[in-house]
């Protein structure tokens, strides 16, 4: 299996950069705990920071409380999203803001799988997780997406390590990769070239997404929708954006083809479904 880049090193877990995240058999566990709007475009004065509270949140792994941030939900305001519906919003990227990591003990997870744990896998993160873990994370008004792809990935390390399914674990690389999309956006562009910060940016960014469209076949095949609040169509959709921008052309064209056939497809996926067709038949 290929390795992606994880980068975990200065959070002490470097060791456990190499893994496998859809590997099936439960060697983490077996190994670590035998037993155990208009208007709104007018308003200039809003900034990022403006858009986050402060959550206390209670860690369904150390049992402490922690302070984490959050999108307010009551102003925040829709944008048109990217073609592989990628979510944008005005004036913040909640996207960012979505990994919730534990400081005292190095257990995350996406906001809507925060509490998705049992005690033997809670047992596993602090064998695995809490006992190398460094918090080098800081107290920031707002995230960079530095920052916000670090949080992510550590997301990631212990979806892999509490045996999470693999369409948390492929959303979860899906959203590191867009995350990864945007932070090639803050870099300087005027150098392209093999090994520079924007071509190691985007490489990045294919692979995570390929990992996630590996991640998201495997889920259709295995679980029952919806999955990570989508529907099947949505899904399809969103694999067949995947496979095209990761060079699979002719599994694009299949999922395409099957989605266009799919009898709960709703008018807008079936728009951008035959956009997309035509797209890769010309
Ligand atoms: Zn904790």
């Amino acid at each position: 299996m290929s390795k992606i880049t994880m980068n975990l090193e200065n959070l002490g877990l470097g060791n456990l950069s190499g893994m496998d995240i859809y590997a099936k058999q439960d060697r983490y566990l077996s190994k670590q705990s035998s037993g155990s709007d208009d208007d709104f475009d007018n308003k200039v004065a809003f900034k990022e920071k403006d858009f986050l509270l402060d959550k206390t949140i209670q860690c369904p792994v150390c049992g402490k409380k922690f302070k984490t941030k959050i999108v307010n939900p009551d102003i925040i305001k829709y944008d048109e999203p990217d073609e592989d519906l990628r979510p944008r919003y005005k004036g913040v990227d909640p996207l960012k803001y979505d990994a919730i990591v534990c400081t005292n003990c190095g257990y995350a997870a996406l906001s809507m799988f925060f509490n998705s744990i049992t005690s033997t896998y809670s047992k596993v993160i602090r064998d695995s997780i809490s006992a190398n873990f460094v918090n080098t994370f800081k107290d920031e008004d707002t995230y960079s997406y530095e920052d916000a792809v670090l949080r992510h990935k550590l997301v990631l390390l212990n979806a892999v390590m509490k045996r999470a399914k693999d369409s948390e674990k492929a959303y979860t690389c899906l959203k590191i990769s867009w995350l990864l999309r945007e932070q090639a956006l803050t870099v300087s562009r005027s150098d392209m070239g093999v090994g520079t910060k924007l071509y190691e940016l985007k490489k990045e960014e294919i692979e995570f997404m390929a990992k996630a469209y590996e991640g998201f076949v495997n889920a259709c095949n295995s679980e029952v929708f919806p999955i990570c609040g989508m529907d099947k169509p949505t899904c399809m959709f969103m694999m067949a954006q995947m496979a095209r921008m990761i060079g699979k052309r002719k599994e694009s064209i299949k999922l395409v083809n099957d989605l266009l056939k799919h009898r709960s497809i709703n008018e807008k996926i079936k728009s951008k479904a035959l956009d997309l067709k035509k797209s890769l038949e010309e």
